[in-house]
């Protein structure tokens, strides 16, 4: 590489990333342009000129973008993020070397989730506009312990079991369900892996830790629903999609469940992150859940932590680093095996092509 400085091209930029990754390149010294757009394909040939993209949960890096990014001659993608459910690794594939953010502070989203029960549990958002109006009256806001009761937690990965720590102290009893299951880590903090049937039938708080992948695509749809109990409340920080909304909108409707919270929705791109305060909103299922007086809803902002936001830019600004340093990538998503290439034996001296 020569002295010219490695540009990096920042889609779907809010004054918060500008802080934070401005902050953090002062050890770097990166070319950084913020595009205030998302990434799509109508959107990619900004790129044009740039070494690296850097892109978040709701930009679209579809095989279009791709392609026009491979034409850019882009290197490396580099997601401020875990989640990699809105790229297209197939397209991908020995073209553009793409990089995450595994782990910035799970902490950050395990918090929020304990956030939004409590708010839930307790009807904390209604208490507060009432005392705002001057209100200081108590009825209709009873709520409900967590101690002694059940929750389910669905993926015992980071923030999973952070949650269960979370959970723990507030004397729940856990019920677990992941597809690969921690079981030394289940024994010495009491928690119990079930069937997913069984988590749905035996808890009072469900909350979602697992990855958007086509197996956990709708993991909460109509039969699962049936599945739980009347008064049993499902918090949502992981991805949108895992539930099923329109599912979720009939439970609401009829009383089957007793409320949710969610950080996520499935067709959140279109509205989440933006101030639609003025507009109206087009999606029914959208506008119906916020009418729920037992729905929460905050709009992705559980990774939101000054912690995460520094954590996230570091990360960020050390994959591309190593990736001009021709190094092995600690964070790249794998084309073969997925999230983590450490076992992959495609990867040769840490790089997927
Ligand atoms: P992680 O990789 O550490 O853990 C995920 C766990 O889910 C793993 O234990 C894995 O085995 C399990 N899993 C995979 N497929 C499953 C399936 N079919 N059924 C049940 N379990 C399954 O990930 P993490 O850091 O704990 O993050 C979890 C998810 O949280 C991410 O994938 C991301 O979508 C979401 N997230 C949301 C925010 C936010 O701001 N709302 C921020 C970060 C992450």
């Amino acid at each position: 590489m020569s002295d010219k400085k490695i540009s990096v091209a920042v889609f779907d930029a809010k004054p918060y990333d500008v802080a934070f990754f401005t902050a953090a390149n002062a050890k770097y010294g990166y070319d950084l342009q913020f595009f205030e757009f998302h990434l799509t394909s109508l959107t990619s040939s900004a790129a044009a000129g740039f070494d690296v993209v850097c892109a978040f949960v709701n930009d679209k890096v579809d095989a279009k973008t791709v392609e026009i990014l491979h034409k850019n001659n882009i290197k490396l993608i580099t997601m401020r993020c875990a989640g990699y459910n809105n790229l297209d690794l197939e397209a991908l594939m020995n073209k553009i070397h793409v990089t995450r953010v595994p782990a910035y502070s799970p902490y950050s989203v395990a918090e929020h989730a304990a956030s939004l029960l409590l708010s839930l549990t307790r009807k904390i958002p209604h208490a507060f506009n009432r005392t705002r109006n001057g209100n200081f009256m108590l009825n209709g806001l009873t709520g409900r312990e967590l101690h002694g009761r059940t929750i389910g937690i669905v993926g015992t990965g980071k923030i999973g079991k952070i949650m269960a720590d979370i959970a723990s102290g507030f004397g729940m009893d856990i019920v677990v369900y992941d597809t690969f299951p921690d079981t030394g880590w289940a024994e010495k903090k009491n928690a119990r892996y079930v069937t997913k049937e069984e988590l749905f039938v035996q808890s009072d708080v469900i909350s979602l830790h697992c990855p958007l992948t086509p197996e956990t695509r709708h993991f909460v749809d109509d039969k699962s629903i049936s599945l739980m109990k009347k008064d049993a409340v499902i918090i949502n920080t992981g991805r949108g999609a895992l539930i099923d909304s329109k599912a979720l909108v009939h439970a609401l409707k009829h009383k089957a469940i007793g409320g949710a919270a969610l950080d996520v929705y499935e067709e959140e791109e279109k509205y989440f992150f933006e101030d639609w305060s003025a507009e109206v909103i087009e999606d029914d299922t959208l506008a119906r859940l916020m009418t729920f007086p037992n729905v929460i809803i905050t709009a992705h902002q559980a990774f939101l932590t000054q912690d995460a936001l520094t954590a996230i830019a570091e990360t960020t600004f050390e994959n591309i680093r190593q990736y001009f340093a021709e190094e092995s990538l600690t964070n790249e998503i794998c084309y073969h095996c997925g999230a983590s290439q450490t076992n992959c034996p495609k990867v040769n001296k840490g790089r997927c092509f």
